[in-house]
C-alpha cells in the first residue's frame, strides 16, 4: 500500500492495549441521542441493537484504525460498511475534494467530472454502456428495476432471501422460511400489493428460481442478485449458480441484475462480474464508488439505459446525482484502484492471512462443529453454527447469542467488527501484518 496515510500507520504497531476499555461519553452521546433520532441513530446497523449493547460513537478514523469519543481505538473491520477499501482518511481521496471543493458544492447543472466518473465505471465494467448516478445504493437498485420493468414491460421481480438491496419498498421482502410461497413483507409500511410483486428464491438454488418462472410465466422483469450475498453474512455462489441465473433470464427474456453494491471494485476492479466472468443485464453499485460519500450508480445495457429520462419513457431524477463532491472522491479512489491492481492481490493477502488464521483456531481449539468461515477475496464472515453456509436458511441456524459475546469481547479489547452476526467483515490497503495478528489474538482469547 503506497498512499502516505497507510504509511503512516505502519507505525501503530503494539499502540493497541487489552485493558477494557471505557464508554461514558458515548453512552451520555447515545442517551441525548435517542431523544432526538429514533434508536439514536441514522441506520439500525450502528444501533448495536442485534448484539444488545449501546454503540460507540466514533470521533475520527484512520487508516485501519476508528477513534471514539472516549479516546479508544479500534482496528475497523467494517471500513464504513466498504467503502473504506483504502482505509479510512485516505490522503489521495481527501486532496481530490479539497480541490473540487474550492470551485463549488453543487451546482444542479452537468459536469466534466461526471463525465469522467461515467468513462471510468464503463471501462472498468465491461457489462456497462451507459451508467446513471444516484446518491445511494438504495435509488441504484429501485432504479434499476424500474428500467427493468420499463424495459420488459413486465411487473414482477425474483430475489433471493438474505439478499439484501436497499430499503425500498419492492426490495424489503425476504419471505424468510415461506421460500417460494407468496411473499409478504419484512418492513411495516410496505404494502402488500408492493410485496406480492418481489418473488423469492433461495441463493445458490437454481430450482427455486425455474419455479418461479414456471409459475409466473412472462411475468417477471428481472432476477436480482447480490452475485456474492454479503448481507447474511458472506455467503458464496457454488459453481454454476451464477451462470445458470445468466441462462434462465436469457431463455425467459428477463433481465439479470447484479447489485455489486458490495462487491464492485472490491472483489476485483470491475466486480464480481468480472470475477466469475458473467454479463449481467444491469448492475448496481455504491459504497467504494464514493469513497465515503453518498454515492451511487446502476448502468448495464445500451437499449436498457436508453429508456431513462430525458431519453426515454422511465422517469428517474436527483438533485443532487452526480454532486461535484461525490464525483471528485469517487473518481480519486477509483483512479487509484485503477492505477494499482496490486492493491488487489494485496487485499487478498492480508485478507487471507486473517480468515486462515482464523481457521487455524478454529482447527486448534476443535471448534468447527461451532464455528465457521466464509471468505472470499477481502470480505468474509464468522458463523457462529457448525454447518456449511451456503444460503439464508443456513446462515439462520447462527448462533446470535454467540456472536454477540464475541463482538463484544472485539469491541472492549480494540477490534471493532460489524455489530451484527449477518454482516460482513472488511479488510481494507491499510489493514498490514501488524492489524492482522493483533486481531487473530484477541479471536484466539475468545474462540
Ligand atoms: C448497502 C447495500 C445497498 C444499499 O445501499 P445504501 O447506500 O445503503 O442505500 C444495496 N445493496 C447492497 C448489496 C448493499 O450492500
Amino acid at each position: 500500500m503506497n498512499t502516505k496515510n497507510a504509511n503512516n500507520m505502519m507505525n501503530t504497531k503494539n499502540t493497541n492495549t487489552t485493558k477494557k476499555a471505557n464508554f461514558t461519553r458515548s453512552k451520555e452521546l447515545f442517551a441525548e441521542a435517542s431523544r432526538f433520532m429514533p434508536g439514536g441513530v441514522n441506520s439500525p446497523v450502528r444501533s448495536f441493537k442485534a448484539v444488545g449493547r449501546e454503540p460507540v460513537f466514533i470521533k475520527r478514523a484512520d487508516g485501519a484504525y476508528l477513534f471514539d469519543e472516549d479516546g479508544n481505538k479500534y482496528i475497523d473491520y467494517v471500513g464504513s460498511w466498504g467503502p473504506a477499501i483504502l482505509g479510512h482518511n485516505n490522503t489521495v481521496v481527501k486532496d481530490a475534494l479539497r480541490a473540487a471543493m474550492e470551485n463549488g458544492l453543487s451546482f444542479g447543472a452537468a459536469t466534466e467530472a461526471e463525465l469522467t466518473m461515467a468513462k471510468l465505471l464503463c471501462a472498468a465494467v465491461p457489462s456497462l454502456e451507459m451508467v446513471r448516478m444516484v446518491n445511494s445504493g438504495t435509488e441504484a437498485v429501485m432504479s434499476a428495476l424500474r428500467a427493468a420493468r420499463g424495459f420488459t414491460g413486465r411487473d414482477k421481480i425474483i430475489k433471493f432471501a438474505g439478499c439484501y438491496h436497499g430499503h425500498a419498498d419492492a426490495t424489503l421482502v425476504k419471505a424468510g422460511s415461506g421460500l417460494l410461497s407468496g411473499a409478504s413483507p419484512d418492513s411495516a409500511g410496505v404494502s402488500a400489493s408492493t410485496a406480492a410483486g418481489t418473488l423469492v428464491a433461495g441463493f445458490n438454488s437454481l430450482d427455486s428460481v425455474t419455479a418461479l418462472f414456471e409459475r409466473h410465466k412472462q411475468k417477471i422483469a428481472a432476477v436480482i442478485v447480490e452475485p456474492v450475498p454479503a448481507n447474511m453474512g458472506v455467503v458464496l455462489p457454488e459453481k454454476g449458480f451464477l451462470e445458470g441465473l445468466r441462462d434462465i433470464c436469457t431463455a425467459e427474456g428477463a433481465l439479470l441484475i447484479f447489485d455489486e453494491v458490495i462487491t464492485g471494485f472490491r472483489l476485483a476492479f470491475g466486480g464480481a462480474q468480472e470475477l466469475f466472468n458473467i454479463t449481467p443485464d444491469l448492475s448496481c453499485f455504491g459504497k467504494i464508488i464514493g469513497a465515503g460519500l453518498p454515492v451511487g450508480a446502476y448502468g448495464g445495457r445500451r437499449e436498457v439505459m436508453e429508456l431513462i429520462s430525458p431519453l426515454g419513457p422511465v422517469y428517474q431524477a436527483g438533485t443532487l446525482s452526480g454532486n461535484p463532491l461525490a464525483m471528485a472522491a469517487g473518481i480519486a479512489q477509483l483512479g487509484f484502484l485503477r492505477d494499482h491492481p496490486e492493491l488487489y492481490r494485496q487485499l487478498e493477502t492480508e485478507a487471507g492471512r486473517l480468515f486462515s488464521g482464523l481457521n487455524e483456531i478454529i482447527r486448534k481449539k476443535k471448534a468447527a462443529d461451532a464455528c465457521v468461515i466464509n471468505s472470499i477475496g477481502s470480505i468474509g464472515s464468522i458463523f457462529f453454527t457448525g454447518e456449511n453456509v451456503r444460503d439464508f436458511t443456513s446462515a439462520l441456524k447462527s448462533d446470535t447469542k454467540r456472536y454477540a459475546a464475541y463482538f463484544s469481547y472485539m469491541l472492549d479489547n480494540g477490534v471493532y467488527v460489524a455489530p451484527a452476526q449477518f454482516e460482513a467483515l472488511f479488510v481494507s490497503a491499510s489493514h498490514g501484518k501488524n492489524e492482522i495478528d493483533f486481531t487473530l489474538e484477541r479471536a484466539d482469547e475468545f474462540l
